[in-house]
């Protein structure tokens, strides 16, 4: 059999190895080589052999090294005869099942009786996976034409589930055949996430730029000489401009903590200091929608892991919010708890509003990308649909959590927890 690249180079390299381990021994072996030409006058033609089977001595494995080889061989050449297809096939984590020429089941691992109920050794994989491409499958792998095939295939009941099954011969000649499933489900999850996020950002922009332009061409039309209908329209289209600057910080935003590695520990947060910050850097705004923003905050100094920056964009999130969405409340307050419950101490800031609060269906779904309760107000608040996404980032990544609290009528109270450690 013809050696491969990799074998010949590892063997190359277990060679070099012994003789770097020998080295001594070969170093003392040719200085007394050469002394006995010097002093002892022997021939050169003696001495050439010996040098020669010197170096060949110092290539020769050791005796544990011996040893570990015939161990592996013993193991391949009984070993593996002896482990049953049984215990291959547990070990397998994906759903598999080993049947014969008539498609009947003959073993399945643990993982293929979760998959699929109701499978039984001796019941007809046919009428198991009636689906057509399974049929295919299956016919194409027993008629013989293929020795090994692969479809996609989706089981609609409990919940849906979308497998990409192969199908192949087991050894030679021995009358059975396996198939192996592999879960595709949350793959086909996060391409339609990612394939919907696409078609929504360039949704989003695309409505502001479709304005933009509609506005050039009256600006060079009918409008070129109405000097205060060219104000207006500038203005309308500065403001379409910043709200594609936002939509295009904040898209930044995510795909930058998404790209960032995991939080470093042991950096420290004063809590206080940044809030005491958000709530400054909101001011002009807060006067703006005419909202007092009050504090309760714990004595002492307050600090909880993380970073503090990320953790300065959640709060100023929530607390913009709060006042675009809660200016009808006209007082919002952040308040900052120690909780000693004993199961996940930590620190709890809340950021209640006196709004007009949120419809019980829409929380659960208001942290999702480009998701909002109404999107008008949400455009008119300079909304992107992205704030809480980012924020649910960042807790995620500070192993915190944001719990909700909304009635309508009776405004809203966004909680974080951050852990103690
Ligand atoms: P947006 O950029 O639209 O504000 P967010 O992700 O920050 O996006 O919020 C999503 C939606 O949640 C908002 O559009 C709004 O409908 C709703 N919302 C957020 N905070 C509040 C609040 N304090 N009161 C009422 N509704 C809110």
């Amino acid at each position: 059999m013809a050696e491969t690249g990799a074998g010949q180079e590892s063997r190359g390299q277990a060679l070099a190895a012994r003789l770097r381990r020998n080295r001594w021994l070969l170093a003392a072996g040719v200085v007394a080589i050469l002394v006995a030409y010097s002093f002892a006058g022997a021939s050169i033609l003696v001495l050439l052999p010996a040098l020669a089977l010197l170096v060949a001595a110092a290539m020769l494995p050791a005796d544990a090294e011996r040893q570990s080889a015939d161990t592996a061989a013993d193991i391949e050449a009984g070993g593996l005869q002896r482990l049953s297809g049984e215990y291959l096939a547990a070990a397998v984590a994906d759903p598999l099942i080993i049947f014969d020429h008539s498609a009947a089941m003959v073993h399945a691992n643990a993982a293929a009786f979760a998959a699929f109920g109701g499978l039984a050794p001796g019941m007809s994989l046919a009428l198991k996976f009636r689906a057509p491409e399974m049929q295919a499958l299956l016919d194409g792998i027993l008629s013989g034409q293929l020795a090994a095939d692969v479809v996609d295939y989706t089981e609609k009941l409990p919940v849906e589930r979308t497998y990409r099954v192969s199908a192949s011969t087991v050894g030679h000649a021995t009358g059975l055949y396996v198939l192996v499933f592999k879960d595709q489900s949350e793959t086909r999850r996060i391409d339609r996430m990612r394939a919907d996020f696409i078609a929504n950002a360039s949704h989003e922009l695309r409505t502001p730029l479709a304005s933009i332009a509609g506005f050039i061409e009256t600006l060079r039309g009918p409008a070129r000489n109405d000097p205060a209908a060219r104000d207006q329209f500038l203005q309308i289209m500065q403001n379409q401009t910043g709200r594609m600057a936002r939509l295009i910080d904040d898209l930044l935003s995510l795909s930058r903590l998404e790209m960032k590695p995991y939080l470093r520990p042991g950096t420290a947060v004063d809590l206080r200091q940044t809030i005491d910050s958000v709530i400054d850097s909101l001011g002009p705004l807060a006067s703006e929608s005419g909202i007092v923003i009050e504090r309760d905050f714990i004595d002492g100094p307050v600090s909880v892991p993380g970073d503090r920056d990320e953790l300065f964009q959640v709060f100023e999130n929530l607390l913009e919010n709060a006042c675009k969405y809660g200016q009808s409340g006209g007082r919002v307050t952040v308040s900052m708890a120690r909780v000693d419950d004993g199961q996940d101490p930590g620190i709890d800031v809340t950021i209640r509003d006196n709004g007009p609060g949120i419809a019980e269906e829409h929380i659960p779904r208001i942290t999702e990308r480009f998701y909002r309760v109404d999107v008008e107000n949400s455009r008119t608040q300079k909304g992107t649909g992205l704030g809480l996404s980012i924020v649910k980032h960042i807790l995620t990544r500070h192993n915190a959590r944001l719990s909700i609290k909304s009635e309508v009528g009776k405004g809203a109270a966004f909680t974080v927890h951050l852990p103690a450690r």
